[in-house]
């Protein structure tokens, strides 16, 4: 399952964009702050909350997390709009 998908021409366009730039290395992950290793899987993050603000690269298994949290957070959200 790959929710790559989801994302469109945008988010494909700035990837692009990284794209060098990680492989020249050198670019550390907008998540923890360790470099990403050219060759290794990155995805681009977006800002917590945003979906149209980019963070910059991150490790994969970062932005995993990232989209955990933010899946948590949506869900208390709409959780909390039951009772308003
Ligand atoms: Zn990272």
């Amino acid at each position: 399952m790959s929710d790559r998908s989801r994302y469109g021409y945008a988010h494909r366009k700035v990837r692009k964009q990284w794209e060098p730039i990680v492989a020249d290395g050198g670019v550390d992950c907008a998540r923890c702050n360790q470099p990403i290793e050219p060759g290794t899987p990155w995805d681009l993050g977006h800002v917590p909350g945003s979906a149209t603000e980019y963070a910059g690269p991150m490790h994969q298994g970062c932005n995993r997390n990232t989209m955990a949290e933010q899946r948590a957070l949506v869900a208390a959200v709409s959780e909390y709009r039951w009772f308003v």
